[in-house]
């Protein structure tokens, strides 16, 4: 499962960090995924308790927020929001528009919650 790997590589990162921080483990954790990402969040959200298990971010909440899809035109060089299925330019219609976001998955933020001592 495609999710699955994703997963593990955000964790990896996310346990990367978490060495800075000893004694704590993860409480929550926000994902940025753009639609053309490839990413299903409803699949990560899945995958995601089973990728964490024994890891300091087993516990943590996962929270996915949407990106939009941006271009830049190359024609008339405006940035527009466009439906993931419709690359075009806002502005003047062009179809010669470069991607400037909505194809990434981004560590939007972690929160790090201190182990108590019981
Ligand atoms: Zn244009």
């Amino acid at each position: 499962m495609h999710e699955l790997s994703i997963c593990q590589a955000t964790l990896k990162q996310i346990l990367d960090i978490g060495q800075s921080y000893p004694n704590h483990v993860v409480s929550c954790i926000t994902l940025k995924i753009g639609p053309l990402s490839g990413v299903e969040p409803f699949l990560l959200e899945q995958a995601f308790p089973l990728a964490s298990i024994n890891t300091i971010a087993e516990n943590a909440e996962l929270i996915i927020e949407h990106l939009p899809v941006k271009i830049l035109c190359l024609q008339c060089d405006t940035e527009s929001k466009t439906p993931p299925n419709r690359l075009l330019c806002q502005k003047c219609g062009a179809w010669q528009t470069k991607l400037i976001s909505g194809d990434e998955m981004l560590l939007a933020s972690l929160e790090f919650q201190e182990l108590t001592i019981e």
